[in-house]
């Protein structure tokens, strides 16, 4: 009897939790389970912020995804995926094809760039291991040029960073902390260094606690991060930015580095695939599978689940991304013994932490406001958290994070 062959595409959280649990659920003689990445290693998508300030090596924020599958029930193919061929049941990668009987698709997300002119061109964006450490490099590159120029160039000092939502913020946290010691290894005045938040909306992190934002904002402010509110990005060029608040003539600000951390996409490959999809994220029933196609669950960033509460979907987050992978590991071990009612997917909000920095965060967790120490601690056993939900306690010895004074 042939078995049914599970393909899981991407090993981000979702994908990686999809084949660590259906690993642990189903047994050799039951299915063939094929994981496909681009790279041969995981990244923790959720610490790109500190790769790309520098403030964390790229290494610490990945490891081999050989070392947290079972090589004996999972093989691993690395490879790129371009698109679904779902009337045929076949992945296209770059160089091969592999058929499918049941199919997670878990690629994450893209930076949404809304059409902005000179964006993808001049913009750094922090998305994966080669955008963060070319980001850090360019960072350290601007610093590293401003003294050997006859005619010094200020604005090789000023950061621009688009949006500020929790990447945004994120970011400025680290940024901020490296910017002292980037300036002392290349004798620069930090008066010289400008850090510029451009936010669309009326407020930072919109949506937030207003008691959390205010913190942050005047934390950030005090590590010298400039604000402006209500204004938007309309266009990047390869000398900086153009801004406007509300209707107002555009105005140019003049950067050495522009990051575009203002908003998130799911993958392409959803649209080149014919999905039907709101910015390449496609709503799934609420058994994650696709509507019309039982044979496809998509979790994690190209996944959009509905909160019934108000209405509006779930922002992608690893944590959503993770319970979704239990969730379709659990549907996926049903489907091969047979069974053909499945579990509906719930999601189990346990809050938000938004790191400001290595010591520093804001947080709502289980509905309790945190700042300060306590929510960087937190912070860390998240962080802790995620790599124990993949890799058990060899991956939290191996990666974790334990600097919590
Ligand atoms: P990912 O974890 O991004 O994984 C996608 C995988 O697919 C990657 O391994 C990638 O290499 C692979 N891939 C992509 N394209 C292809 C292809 N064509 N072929 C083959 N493989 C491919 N969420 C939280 O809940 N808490 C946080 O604190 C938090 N912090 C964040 C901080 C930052 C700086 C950012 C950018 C995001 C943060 N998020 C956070 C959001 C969270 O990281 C995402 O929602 C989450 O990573 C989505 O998981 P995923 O499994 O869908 O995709
Ligand atoms: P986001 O969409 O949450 O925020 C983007 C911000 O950019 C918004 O505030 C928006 O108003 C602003 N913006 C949009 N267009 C703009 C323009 N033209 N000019 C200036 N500002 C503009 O995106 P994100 O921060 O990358 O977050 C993506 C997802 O990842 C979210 O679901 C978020 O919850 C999650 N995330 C979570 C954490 C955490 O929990 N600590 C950290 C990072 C990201």
């Amino acid at each position: 009897l042939r078995k049914p062959k599970i393909v899981i595409l991407g090993a981000g959280y979702g994908g990686l939790m999809t084949t660590v649990r259906l690993q642990k659920h189903l047994g050799i003689n039951e299915a063939d389970i094929v994981l496909v990445n681009k790279n041969d290693y995981h990244y923790e998508t959720t610490w790109l912020h500190e790769a790309s300030a520098g403030t964390l090596h790229h290494d610490k924020v990945r490891y081999d995804i050989l070392d947290v599958i079972d090589r004996n029930k999972v093989e691993f193919v690395q490879g790129t995926v371009q698109q679904i061929n779902k009337e045929e049941k076949k992945v296209i990668l770059e160089n091969g094809e592999i058929d499918y009987d049941y199919l997670v698709i878990a690629l994450g997300g893209e930076p949404e760039t809304f059409g902005i002119k000179g964006l993808k061109e001049y913009a750094f964006g922090i998305t994966n291991v080669n955008s963060s450490r070319l980001l850090r490099e360019h960072i350290e590159y601007q610093f590293a040029t401003y003294n050997t120029e006859e005619e010094k160039n200020d604005t090789r000092l000023t950061i621009v960073v688009g949006g500020a939502g929790f990447t945004g913020i994120e970011f400025l946290g680290e940024l901020t902390n490296r910017i002292p010691k980037l300036c002392h290894e290349y004798d620069i005045d930090p008066h010289k260094v400008k850090v510029i938040c451009v936010e669309a909306a009326p407020t930072v992190l919109p949506g937030f606690d207003p008691e959390l934002v205010q913190y942050a904002v005047s934390q950030l402010e005090r590590k010298g991060v400039e604000f402006l509110i209500g204004t938007a990005i309309k266009e990047c060029t390869p000398d900086g930015i153009l801004v406007a608040k509300g209707e107002e003539e555009p105005r140019e600000i003049k950067a050495g580095t522009v990051v575009w951390a203002a908003g998130v996409r799911g993958n392409s490959v959803i649209e080149k695939s014919g999905f039907e999809a709101m910015r390449g994220r496609v709503k799934v029933a609420k058994d994650l599978r696709v509507p019309g196609f039982d044979d496809i669950f998509i979790i994690g960033d190209c996944s959009l689940v509905i909160n019934e509460e108000i209405n509006r979907p779930y922002p992608p987050t690893a944590q959503i991304a993770m319970q979704q992978g239990e969730c379709a590991a659990r549907n996926l071990a049903a489907l091969v013994r047979g069974k053909s009612d499945l579990e509906e997917f719930k999601f189990d909000n346990k809050g938000t932490v938004c790191s400001l920095g290595e010591h520093d965060a804001i947080g709502v967790v289980f509905g309790k406001k945190l700042t300060g120490t306590s929510a960087s601690i937190m912070k860390k056993v998240v962080d802790n958290r995620a790599l124990y939900m993949i890799g058990g306690a060899g991956l939290v010895l191996k990666k974790g994070k334990f600097n919590v004074f």
